[in-house]
């Protein structure tokens, strides 16, 4: 039974926390199948920043008071099998790359939601200490959004796209580009124009 804002904290917390240690479990296994060092080596750096993740939240129960002990998260777990099934998957080792990296964006992205919600929860009951602690696990998971946003930029480079692509900076990823209509639906110029060239 959920009664204050201090058990929601903690519950919230006991859910990341074992987000946290199933992503330890994963990332060797994203990384391995990385075929790209740039993109296996982010993965591995990940793997350790995510380490330290756990061990701070083991630091926010003790500022709770309360025993470290996580709760299922479905959330995290339904992320990781749709990783695993993409490394499973029969495919170039350069789309396999883009697909893996778009399954750990995924991830950060939920994190980044928890790490921000738990945050503001901390801030309202006037916690500065475990703000502190999340705070600075959120900022970790948004430069390791950043940074995989990065590295499929460098990738889409060598896949190339359509005809028209050349000019464009492709929609992959976060933020960036997210105002712009995709090349696909951009297209409302008169057919003639692009099946002249068949
Ligand atoms: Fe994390
Ligand atoms: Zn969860
Ligand atoms: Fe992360």
């Amino acid at each position: 039974m959920m009664e204050t804002l201090e058990q929601l904290l903690q519950d919230e917390i006991r859910d990341i926390y074992d987000a946290e240690k199933q992503l330890v479990k994963a990332l060797p296994k994203m990384a391995k199948a990385a075929s790209s060092t740039e993109l296996s080596d982010a993965l591995r750096e990940h793997l350790e920043q995510t380490q330290g993740q756990v061990q701070r939240l083991e630091q926010v129960f003790e500022a709770l008071g309360a025993k470290a002990k996580g709760k299922p998260c479905v959330g995290m777990k339904g992320l990781i099998e749709e990783g695993q099934e993409i490394i499973g998957a029969d495919s170039s080792d350069e789309l396999k790359d883009l697909a893996i990296i778009g399954a750990a964006q995924r991830v950060e992205h939920y994190e980044i939601a928890a790490y921000g919600t738990a945050r503001t929860f901390a801030e309202q009951l006037g916690k500065q200490d475990i703000v502190d602690l999340l705070q600075e696990t959120l900022d970790e998971e948004k430069e390791a959004d950043e940074k995989l946003t990065d590295i499929s930029q460098t990738l889409l480079e060598g896949v190339g796209g359509s005809e028209e692509s050349d000019e464009e900076t492709t929609g992959a990823g976060m933020g960036r580009s997210s105002g712009r209509t995709s090349a696909n639906t951009r297209q409302t110029a008169p057919k003639t124009k692009r099946s002249s060239g068949m």
